[in-house]
Protein backbone atom coordinates (compact mmCIF):
# COMPACT_ATOMS: atom_id res chain seq x y z
CA UNK A 1 0.00 0.00 0.00
CA UNK A 2 2.89 2.42 0.98
CA UNK A 3 6.38 2.37 0.03
CA UNK A 4 8.60 5.11 0.89
CA UNK A 5 12.11 5.40 -0.55
CA UNK A 6 14.90 7.65 0.71
CA UNK A 7 12.63 10.38 1.78
CA UNK A 8 14.16 13.63 3.12
CA UNK A 9 12.94 16.89 4.18
CA UNK A 10 14.39 20.08 6.01
CA UNK A 11 13.17 22.63 7.19
CA UNK A 12 15.64 25.61 6.58
CA UNK A 13 19.10 24.13 8.30
CA UNK A 14 17.66 21.38 9.98
CA UNK A 15 17.01 18.15 8.46
CA UNK A 16 14.30 16.63 9.95
CA UNK A 17 14.13 13.44 8.27
CA UNK A 18 17.24 12.10 7.23
CA UNK A 19 16.47 9.65 4.16
CA UNK A 20 13.55 7.21 5.49
CA UNK A 21 12.68 3.85 3.57
CA UNK A 22 9.91 2.22 4.20
CA UNK A 23 7.14 -0.35 3.52
CA UNK A 24 3.36 -1.00 4.34
CA UNK A 25 1.47 -3.76 3.09
CA UNK A 26 -2.24 -4.14 2.59
CA UNK A 27 -3.72 -4.98 6.28
CA UNK A 28 -0.61 -3.92 8.13
CA UNK A 29 -0.17 -1.80 11.35
CA UNK A 30 2.65 0.09 11.44
CA UNK A 31 3.89 2.16 14.72
CA UNK A 32 5.51 4.80 14.65
CA UNK A 33 7.39 5.62 18.22
CA UNK A 34 10.28 7.95 18.71
CA UNK A 35 10.98 11.70 20.76
CA UNK A 36 9.26 14.33 20.58
CA UNK A 37 11.01 16.46 17.69
CA UNK A 38 12.10 13.05 16.11
CA UNK A 39 10.33 13.62 12.79
CA UNK A 40 6.90 11.36 13.07
CA UNK A 41 4.19 14.03 12.40
CA UNK A 42 6.62 15.34 9.44
CA UNK A 43 6.92 11.52 7.94
CA UNK A 44 2.96 11.49 7.57
CA UNK A 45 2.35 14.50 6.53
CA UNK A 46 4.78 13.98 3.59
CA UNK A 47 2.91 10.73 3.09
CA UNK A 48 -0.32 12.87 2.62
CA UNK A 49 1.14 15.22 0.74
CA UNK A 50 1.11 18.02 3.46
CA UNK A 51 4.66 18.17 3.09
CA UNK A 52 6.77 18.48 -0.25
CA UNK A 53 9.76 16.09 0.16
CA UNK A 54 13.20 17.18 -0.63
CA UNK A 55 14.76 14.18 -2.22
CA UNK A 56 13.33 10.35 -2.25
CA UNK A 57 10.33 9.09 -3.34
CA UNK A 58 6.69 7.78 -2.14
CA UNK A 59 4.05 5.49 -3.75
CA UNK A 60 0.56 4.79 -2.20
CA UNK A 61 -1.17 2.02 -4.07
CA UNK A 62 1.72 2.20 -6.61
CA UNK A 63 1.14 6.10 -7.52
CA UNK A 64 3.98 8.58 -7.26
CA UNK A 65 2.55 10.65 -4.10
CA UNK A 66 2.64 14.24 -5.74
CA UNK A 67 5.01 13.81 -8.78
CA UNK A 68 4.58 12.08 -11.84
CA UNK A 69 6.44 10.19 -14.48
CA UNK A 70 7.16 12.74 -17.16
CA UNK A 71 8.46 11.50 -20.68
CA UNK A 72 10.59 8.59 -21.22
CA UNK A 73 12.90 8.84 -18.52
CA UNK A 74 11.39 8.13 -15.19
CA UNK A 75 13.72 10.22 -13.54
CA UNK A 76 11.96 13.77 -15.01
CA UNK A 77 9.06 13.93 -12.69
CA UNK A 78 6.55 16.60 -13.31
CA UNK A 79 4.46 17.89 -10.47
CA UNK A 80 0.88 16.47 -9.83
CA UNK A 81 -2.06 18.64 -10.42
CA UNK A 82 -3.94 20.40 -7.25
CA UNK A 83 -6.69 18.35 -8.44
CA UNK A 84 -4.52 14.86 -9.20
CA UNK A 85 -2.97 15.47 -5.53
CA UNK A 86 -6.70 15.60 -3.71
CA UNK A 87 -7.19 12.55 -5.58
CA UNK A 88 -4.01 11.08 -4.29
CA UNK A 89 -5.11 12.63 -0.77
CA UNK A 90 -8.52 10.91 -0.63
CA UNK A 91 -7.13 7.10 -0.44
CA UNK A 92 -5.48 8.25 2.67
CA UNK A 93 -7.37 8.71 6.28
CA UNK A 94 -5.49 10.93 8.28
CA UNK A 95 -6.80 11.67 12.43
CA UNK A 96 -4.92 14.14 14.11
CA UNK A 97 -3.81 15.15 17.60
CA UNK A 98 -6.89 17.65 17.88
CA UNK A 99 -10.13 16.69 16.17
CA UNK A 100 -10.81 19.28 13.71
CA UNK A 101 -14.51 19.13 13.73
CA UNK A 102 -17.00 21.24 12.26
CA UNK A 103 -18.52 22.95 15.40
CA UNK A 104 -21.66 24.12 13.76
CA UNK A 105 -22.19 20.56 11.99
CA UNK A 106 -23.48 17.62 13.98
CA UNK A 107 -21.37 13.87 13.91
CA UNK A 108 -23.16 13.08 10.99
CA UNK A 109 -23.06 16.04 9.45
CA UNK A 110 -19.22 15.79 10.06
CA UNK A 111 -18.80 12.25 8.82
CA UNK A 112 -21.26 12.59 5.46
CA UNK A 113 -19.44 16.25 4.84
CA UNK A 114 -16.70 14.42 2.92
CA UNK A 115 -18.74 11.88 0.78
CA UNK A 116 -21.37 14.48 -0.06
CA UNK A 117 -19.27 17.30 -1.12
CA UNK A 118 -15.88 15.50 -2.61
CA UNK A 119 -17.31 12.37 -3.91
CA UNK A 120 -20.66 13.68 -4.69
CA UNK A 121 -22.82 10.56 -3.08
CA UNK A 122 -26.31 11.25 -2.59
CA UNK A 123 -27.47 12.98 0.63
CA UNK A 124 -29.20 9.87 1.62
CA UNK A 125 -27.09 7.47 0.64
CA UNK A 126 -23.83 10.03 2.62
CA UNK A 127 -26.13 9.86 5.52
CA UNK A 128 -27.40 5.88 5.96
CA UNK A 129 -23.15 4.99 5.42
CA UNK A 130 -22.32 7.88 7.82
CA UNK A 131 -24.64 6.55 10.78
CA UNK A 132 -23.63 2.84 10.35
CA UNK A 133 -19.87 4.70 10.63
CA UNK A 134 -21.10 6.16 13.64
CA UNK A 135 -22.46 3.09 14.96
CA UNK A 136 -19.38 1.27 14.30
CA UNK A 137 -17.56 3.61 16.46
CA UNK A 138 -20.01 3.12 18.98
CA UNK A 139 -21.74 6.41 18.66
CA UNK A 140 -25.17 5.77 17.00
CA UNK A 141 -27.07 7.46 19.71
CA UNK A 142 -24.45 11.12 19.66
CA UNK A 143 -25.18 11.32 15.73
CA UNK A 144 -27.23 13.97 16.14
CA UNK A 145 -25.06 15.79 18.98
CA UNK A 146 -22.59 18.95 18.43
CA UNK A 147 -19.25 18.58 18.55
CA UNK A 148 -19.11 20.91 21.76
CA UNK A 149 -21.83 18.52 23.34
CA UNK A 150 -19.36 15.29 22.59
CA UNK A 151 -16.03 14.87 25.44
CA UNK A 152 -12.83 14.35 23.87
CA UNK A 153 -12.79 11.08 23.10
CA UNK A 154 -16.13 10.54 21.31
CA UNK A 155 -14.70 13.74 19.11
CA UNK A 156 -11.89 11.77 18.23
CA UNK A 157 -14.15 8.51 17.44
CA UNK A 158 -16.43 11.22 15.00
CA UNK A 159 -13.44 12.14 13.01
CA UNK A 160 -11.75 8.71 12.76
CA UNK A 161 -15.81 7.67 11.42
CA UNK A 162 -15.27 10.98 9.21
CA UNK A 163 -12.00 9.40 7.69
CA UNK A 164 -12.74 6.44 7.62
CA UNK A 165 -16.39 7.61 5.38
CA UNK A 166 -13.83 8.41 2.17
CA UNK A 167 -13.34 4.74 2.32
CA UNK A 168 -9.15 5.07 2.24
CA UNK A 169 -6.87 2.52 1.71
CA UNK A 170 -4.79 3.70 4.41
CA UNK A 171 -5.27 5.30 7.59
CA UNK A 172 -2.28 7.81 9.68
CA UNK A 173 -3.13 8.67 13.03
CA UNK A 174 -0.86 11.19 14.48
CA UNK A 175 -1.31 10.97 18.55
CA UNK A 176 -4.86 10.75 18.54
CA UNK A 177 -4.90 10.08 21.89
CA UNK A 178 -2.30 12.38 23.39
CA UNK A 179 -4.80 15.51 23.83
CA UNK A 180 -7.30 13.38 25.73
CA UNK A 181 -8.05 12.79 29.51
CA UNK A 182 -6.78 9.56 30.33
CA UNK A 183 -10.17 7.83 31.28
CA UNK A 184 -10.96 8.85 27.42
CA UNK A 185 -7.88 7.49 25.92
CA UNK A 186 -9.34 3.50 26.16
CA UNK A 187 -12.46 4.16 23.76
CA UNK A 188 -10.28 5.64 21.44
CA UNK A 189 -7.47 2.71 21.29
CA UNK A 190 -10.36 0.09 21.57
CA UNK A 191 -12.02 1.47 18.26
CA UNK A 192 -8.50 1.82 16.64
CA UNK A 193 -8.10 -1.97 17.19
CA UNK A 194 -11.16 -3.08 15.62
CA UNK A 195 -10.47 -1.21 13.05
CA UNK A 196 -7.09 -2.83 12.75
CA UNK A 197 -8.46 -6.28 13.51
CA UNK A 198 -10.92 -5.50 10.18
CA UNK A 199 -7.90 -5.72 7.97
CA UNK A 200 -7.02 -1.76 7.84
CA UNK A 201 -3.54 -0.68 6.92
CA UNK A 202 -2.67 1.75 9.49
CA UNK A 203 0.20 3.90 10.59
CA UNK A 204 0.26 5.09 13.45
CA UNK A 205 1.93 7.73 15.41
CA UNK A 206 1.67 6.90 19.23
CA UNK A 207 3.18 7.22 22.61
CA UNK A 208 0.98 4.24 23.73
CA UNK A 209 3.01 1.44 24.01
CA UNK A 210 0.58 -0.81 25.38
CA UNK A 211 -0.72 -0.06 21.41
CA UNK A 212 1.93 -0.47 19.66
CA UNK A 213 2.63 -3.88 21.57
CA UNK A 214 -0.43 -5.20 21.55
CA UNK A 215 -1.89 -3.96 17.99
CA UNK A 216 1.07 -3.58 15.96
CA UNK A 217 2.43 -6.00 13.65
CA UNK A 218 5.60 -4.17 13.00
CA UNK A 219 7.39 -1.08 14.82
CA UNK A 220 9.18 1.58 13.88
CA UNK A 221 11.99 4.42 16.10
CA UNK A 222 12.13 7.71 14.54
CA UNK A 223 15.34 9.17 16.10
CA UNK A 224 16.48 12.69 14.74
CA UNK A 225 15.03 11.94 11.08
CA UNK A 226 16.23 8.53 11.11
CA UNK A 227 14.89 5.45 11.30
CA UNK A 228 16.80 3.59 14.10
CA UNK A 229 14.98 0.04 14.29
CA UNK A 230 11.82 -1.48 13.31
CA UNK A 231 10.63 -4.89 14.15
CA UNK A 232 8.01 -6.86 16.05
CA UNK A 233 6.48 -5.83 18.96
CA UNK A 234 8.28 -8.86 20.46
CA UNK A 235 11.19 -8.27 19.13
CA UNK A 236 11.33 -4.32 19.21
CA UNK A 237 10.04 -4.40 23.57
CA UNK A 238 11.46 -7.82 24.12
CA UNK A 239 15.08 -7.05 23.06
CA UNK A 240 15.75 -3.81 20.94
CA UNK A 241 18.79 -3.90 19.25
CA UNK A 242 20.17 -0.63 19.13
CA UNK A 243 21.63 1.59 22.02
CA UNK A 244 19.41 4.20 21.48
CA UNK A 245 16.08 2.59 21.26
CA UNK A 246 17.07 0.89 24.38
CA UNK A 247 17.76 4.09 26.15
CA UNK A 248 13.95 5.97 24.87
CA UNK A 249 12.38 2.60 26.16
CA UNK A 250 13.69 2.86 29.52
CA UNK A 251 12.54 6.19 29.27
CA UNK A 252 8.55 5.73 28.47
CA UNK A 253 7.67 1.97 29.54
P1 LIG B 1 6.25 15.33 18.62
O1 LIG B 1 6.40 13.99 19.28
O2 LIG B 1 6.57 16.45 19.56
O3 LIG B 1 4.95 15.50 17.91
P2 LIG B 1 7.51 14.81 16.05
O4 LIG B 1 8.37 13.60 16.10
O5 LIG B 1 6.17 14.68 15.48
O6 LIG B 1 7.43 15.42 17.53
P3 LIG B 1 7.89 16.80 14.02
O7 LIG B 1 6.68 17.57 14.35
O8 LIG B 1 7.87 15.97 12.81
O9 LIG B 1 8.33 15.91 15.26
O10 LIG B 1 9.08 17.83 13.94
C1 LIG B 1 10.41 17.46 13.64
C2 LIG B 1 11.29 18.68 13.63
O11 LIG B 1 10.91 19.53 12.56
C3 LIG B 1 11.19 19.53 14.88
O12 LIG B 1 12.48 19.96 15.21
C4 LIG B 1 10.31 20.67 14.47
O13 LIG B 1 10.63 21.83 15.19
C5 LIG B 1 10.62 20.83 13.01
N1 LIG B 1 9.48 21.31 12.22
C6 LIG B 1 8.31 20.69 12.04
N2 LIG B 1 7.49 21.37 11.23
C7 LIG B 1 8.16 22.50 10.89
C8 LIG B 1 7.86 23.63 10.07
N3 LIG B 1 6.68 23.73 9.43
N4 LIG B 1 8.79 24.59 9.96
C9 LIG B 1 9.98 24.49 10.59
N5 LIG B 1 10.33 23.44 11.37
C10 LIG B 1 9.44 22.46 11.53
MG1 LIG C 1 4.25 15.05 16.19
Amino acid sequence: VLKARGVRKRFGDTEVLKGIDLDVTTGEVLCVIGPSGSGKSTLLRCFNHLEKIDAGRIWVDGELVGYEPHGTSTEVLRERRPREIRKQRERIGMVFQRFHLFPHRTAVQNVMEGPLVVKGRPRAEAERRARELLDRVGLADRADHYPAQLSGGQQQRVAIARALAMEPTLMLFDEPTSALDPELVGEVLGVMRDLARSGMTMIVVTHEMGFAREVADRVLFLDQGSAVEEGSPDRFFGDPQQDRTRAFLSTVL
